[in-house]
Parts: C-alpha cells; structure tokens; sequence
C-alpha cells in the first residue's frame, strides 16, 4: 500500500519526495529521483527503495540525469507522512492523536499535511490498509474471523459489515436458507456421540453434535433449507481428523477456514470467544463487559446459542456467572465433558 502512495509521487513528479525514496526500473537497470523527468516507467517495472544505497546493492546504476545520490534530504513533512504510513501499516488500529503524537504535531496539522501529501486522509488510508490485508487474508484460506482480526479490524462492527459487503456475505444470504450454497457432509462417531461436519466450498459452516445421524443432517436440512446438501467427505478428511484430535486432547488449537454468515453483533461475539484460550472459561457478563457493554448479556448468551460451529467457535468456554455450566446447544452433559478435558 504505502508503494501506491509512492508511486503516485513518481506519476506526479512530485519534487518533494526527493531524498525519501528512490525507484529503479528493473528493464533499464536504473534508479531516479521521484521527480527524474526521464520518460515515465511501467509500474510493474518499477522497485522502491528507501536509501540509494539500497538500489545500488541491487545492481541499479544511478540516473544520469537526476542524480538521485545527490538529491538533498526530503521536505520532513513529506518524510513525516511516510513515516506516519509506515506506523499505520504497522499499527493499524493506530488513533489519530497517537500518530498525530509520533509526528510531533497537532492532529489537526498532522491530519491536513498527511492528507495532502499521501491523498487520504490517515483514517482512509489505514482502512485501505485493513481491506488489503483482509482480502489477502481470505485469499490465503483464512476464514472471516481470522482473517477480520488480523487484519486488524478488531471487532468493529461497521468495519465487519463493510467487509461483509465486499465480500457478498451479508446477513441476507444466510436468511435465504443458504439459497445457492453447496454444503457437503459426513457424520461420524466422536467421544461425544455423533459428530457431523459440513462445508461449502469456502470453508466450514456446521459443527453439531447428536445421539443419531437422521437427527443431525435433519438439523443441518433446516439450517439451510435452500442449499443442495450431499453427503460425501469431500475435503473434510483433514477438519474432521483435527477435530478429533482435539476432543482426544492430542490438538488444543484448533483453527480451520470457516464459512459463516451473522450479523455484525454475533461475529463479533463469536470473534471474542475464539480468543478464550483453552481450559479457560469466561461468563456473559464477561464478554459482555470485555465486548465494552456489560448490558448485551443476554445478547452474548444468544449469538452463543446460535454459534452453528461447535468447537470452532468454543461457545462451551462460555458460562454462568455464579459458575454453573448453563445452556450448550448440543446438550450440558457434552458441555461438562468438554471442560473437564480441557481442565486436564
Ligand atoms: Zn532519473
């Protein structure tokens, strides 16, 4: 990202970059000045180095007609704004005071110079950071939540939908009954009963448990009326192996690409709850007031029950406040289980 802000000052000529960085064309094996009015380079042809020295270790041979090794030091504003996208790429969730701080400015000045220098306001550019990094993590396998946390989303709800929506998996897709979806399945027998595991191509989207097999893919059935559902263990050999080994307590991470959709508030109470680490547990009112607003309990204790995911998403780690086990989807006995293997 920050190579786009770069490469619009060589689009632009823009003098004032001179001496923050320098670009070599790797067709001509030369590097310039940002402001080099030799003719303009394709940008895939082009590598951005910090220090001319750097170029130079690459085999780049100075420009003969801007001399990058003599350029004078930057204008400090714009070394200023570089720096301040660095510290976003870094920090996404970095607030406009703290960079502000760092820059040793006003917010004010910092954000009116920032903006004139990169194009984006420090806001835009650190969710364009965030978007970027969120698409590659999806591209990589890794599931929303994931991939929505690394990307530094924390659990933003706006932020979730915005990313929900650049994805097409809005809330509206899962009410249509998984309308479109292709959802294969096997079932199978684990320390807790039967176990089934579903998938669409994208990853994951049922974990449940049960005492018999009709009973299961008749729940899976009315989770998504819509979807064409076969049974067939298509590439769920390796979710149900890890699965396994984690009820057997051989695998205490357990992280699979997932397929999920639910509102912004259950995806973030499902976030949360993938960060209890195992053989802990938290109560609503614990999440809740972690969320930031200790009066969703009972929402809390609602996107648990509707968590679609067992283990995945380890709602059982989510208890009464005065200690009791309260309610699993899949039964308090499975519950009790569950906890007292993760307490070792
Ligand atoms: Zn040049």
């Amino acid at each position: 990202m920050e190579t786009e802000v770069l490469w619009r000052a060589v689009e632009a000529r823009d003098a004032r970059f001179d001496g923050a960085f320098v670009f070599g064309v790797n067709t001509t094996g030369i590097f310039c000045r940002p402001s080099c009015s030799a003719r303009k380079p394709k940008r895939e042809n082009v590598l951005f180095f910090n220090e001319t020295a750097e170029a130079e270790a690459c085999g780049y041979r100075s420009c003969l007609r801007c001399r990058p090794t003599h350029a004078a030091s930057a204008d400090p504003q714009v070394m200023m704004a570089v720096e301040a996208c660095r510290e976003i790429e870094e920090m996404p969730e970095a607030t406009l005071d703290e960079l502000a701080g760092t820059a040793g400015l006003s917010t004010y000045h910092f954000q009116r110079t920032f903006k004139e220098i990169v194009g984006l306001s420090p806001k835009k550019y650190s969710e364009a950071i965030k978007m970027e990094r969120f698409k590659e993590g999806i591209r990589d396998g890794s599931d929303v939540v994931t991939a929505m946390y690394e990307a530094g989303y924390g659990s933003s709800s706006r932020l979730y939908e915005k990313a929900a929506q650049n994805l097409g998996m809005t809330p509206a897709i899962y009410k249509k009954g998984g309308k479109g979806m292709n959802i294969n399945y096997i079932i199978t027998d684990c320390e807790l009963g039967k176990l089934l595991v579903a998938r669409t191509p994208r990853g994951i989207c049922s974990v449940t448990f049960g005492d018999g097999d009709k009973e299961l893919r008749e729940g899976l059935d009315r989770e998504f009326p819509n979807a064409e559902i076969a049974e067939n263990d298509h590439d769920l050999k390796t979710a149900v192996d890890a699965i396994i080994k984690y009820l057997a307590g051989k695998n205490k991470r357990l992280v699979l690409p997932l397929d999920l959709q639910a509102t912004a508030f259950q995806m973030q109470v499902w976030d949360f709850l993938r960060k209890i680490p195992y053989g802990e547990t938290r109560s609503y009112s614990e999440v809740a007031e972690e969320m930031g607003d200790k009066k969703k309990v009972r929402a809390v204790a609602s996107a648990c029950a509707k968590n679609r995911v067992a283990l995945l998403i380890p709602c059982h780690r989510v208890i009464a406040s005065d200690g009791k086990l309260s309610g699993y989807r899949w039964g308090i006995e499975r519950k009790k289980k569950l906890l007292a293997a993760e307490a070792g």
